[in-house]
């Protein structure tokens, strides 16, 4: 049987990146040998790597292998300690993310937040609002509403300032966001929540209306409409109400670190962002949702479980590989439910869990995919 080939730009970046990224590589060998997919993966330095190796956050020779690519598998970049007279624009966070996303059109941040039920001690809420575990994919756009809007400013006037940031979206913006919640939904427990403000906000009338048309055309997909106060509060009081939860940018910003910390540990959260889709391929970006974790860099402690699980994103949305992404999944909640444990999620209090290093943890996936 003929493999399809896929090729993927790995950008490991600084700090845990090159050890999470190694064993992601690990797990799509190992995806290799169990179906008829092909992986051409080239590392390429970004972040402080590539001004080490070339001068530049992102240097033009991995901005050109992206752009030769069919997604970017990315670590993290931003070392803190490092050379603090490099100017803002240029320090890797900006110079290397934040182009990254504007060169790639990506306008769509998918933030899944997954409780396995062996990991009921690290979430910080109680066991009976865990029900069954938590199982939330937070759609964030990402490219417009406040962060993005225009006037931006700060004015002088008398007796002080004013400072004015423009919450404005248009029915475009919605649409295609509206669009990447549900068909991900269809992928899922097929629910959409969509998060607004329409009691006060003029955006959010505009966006209820909109996601509402969008919806129509999803007809398998039960939608409901809930406020952004009211979605803070019920993720804490009952977050396995939710499987979707659509949200304009800052919304999502906020309420994707708050399901994020039901998780228990960044070491388990990997995030998408995606483009637009051309001729049935969607671009898109996969990484872990931490940073480079310096205090733990270089100790094989860290957990590769994030990095993993971006890699089955990745082969879900933009390779439409959905069977190869399930069998990443499984193979996480495999190494889970047999008791492996990174530092992060390691409790004294589970009597059967074994403490495993970086690299034990991606063995242990690779051999179950
Ligand atoms: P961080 O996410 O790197 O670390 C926060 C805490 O989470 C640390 O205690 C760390 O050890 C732990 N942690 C994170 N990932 C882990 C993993 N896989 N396994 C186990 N523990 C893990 O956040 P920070 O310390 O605020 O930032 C460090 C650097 O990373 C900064 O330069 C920051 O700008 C950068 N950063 C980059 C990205 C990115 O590349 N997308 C995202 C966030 C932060």
């Amino acid at each position: 049987m003929s493999s399809k080939i896929f090729k993927i730009a790995a950008l490991a970046g600084d700090g845990i990146g090159p050890e999470v990224m190694r064993e992601a590589i690990k797990v799509l060998r190992a995806v290799e040998k169990k179906f008829p997919l092909q992986f051409q993966i080239t590392e390429a330095p970004v972040g402080w790597a590539g001004i080490d190796a070339a001068g530049k956050a992102l240097p033009d020779a991995t901005l050109a292998l992206c752009r030769q690519s069919d997604s970017i598998l990315f670590g993290s970049v931003g070392l803190p300690d490092r050379d603090p007279t490099i100017p803002k624009e240029e320090r890797p966070e900006r110079a290397a993310l934040l182009r990254l996303r504007k060169e790639f059109g990506l306008f769509a941040n998918l933030r899944p937040v997954r409780l396995p039920k062996e990991l009921a001690h690290a979430c910080p809420l109680a066991k009976e609002r865990q029900g069954d575990g938590i199982d939330i994919l937070v759609v964030r756009e990402l490219t417009g509403g406040m962060y993005f809007g225009q006037p931006k400013k700060t004015e002088e006037i008398p007796g002080g300032h004013r400072a004015i940031d423009t919450m404005v979206y248009t029915t475009p913006e919605i649409e295609r966001i509206a669009h990447v919640a549900f068909k991900a939904a269809q992928l899922r427990r097929k629910k959409v929540t969509s998060i607004d403000k329409a009691n006060v906000l003029e955006n959010g009338v505009l966006w209820r209306e909109v996601v509402t048309r969008v919806g129509k055309n999803y007809p398998d997909v039960a939608l409901e409409h809930m406020f952004v106060d009211n979605g803070a509060m019920q993720l804490m009081l009952r977050p396995t109400q939710f499987d979707v939860m659509l949200c304009e940018n800052m919304f999502g910003d906020i309420l994707s670190d708050e399901a994020a910390a039901l998780a228990g540990s960044l070491g388990m959260l990997p995030s998408a962002s995606l483009g637009a889709t051309n001729g049935g391929n969607t671009f898109g970006f996969y990484e872990p949702a931490g940073g480079t974790a310096p205090d733990i860099a270089g100790k094989n402690l860290a957990n590769p479980i994030a990095q993993i699980l971006s890699v089955a994103m990745l082969l879900r949305y933009s390779f439409g590989e959905n069977a190869a992404a399930s069998a990443i999944d499984d193979a996480v909640g495999k190494a889970i439910a047999t008791g492996h444990r990174t530092g992060d999620i390691f409790s004294a209090s589970e009597p059967k869990a074994t403490r495993v290093g970086t690299s034990l943890m991606g063995d242990v996936i690779a051999s179950a995919v």
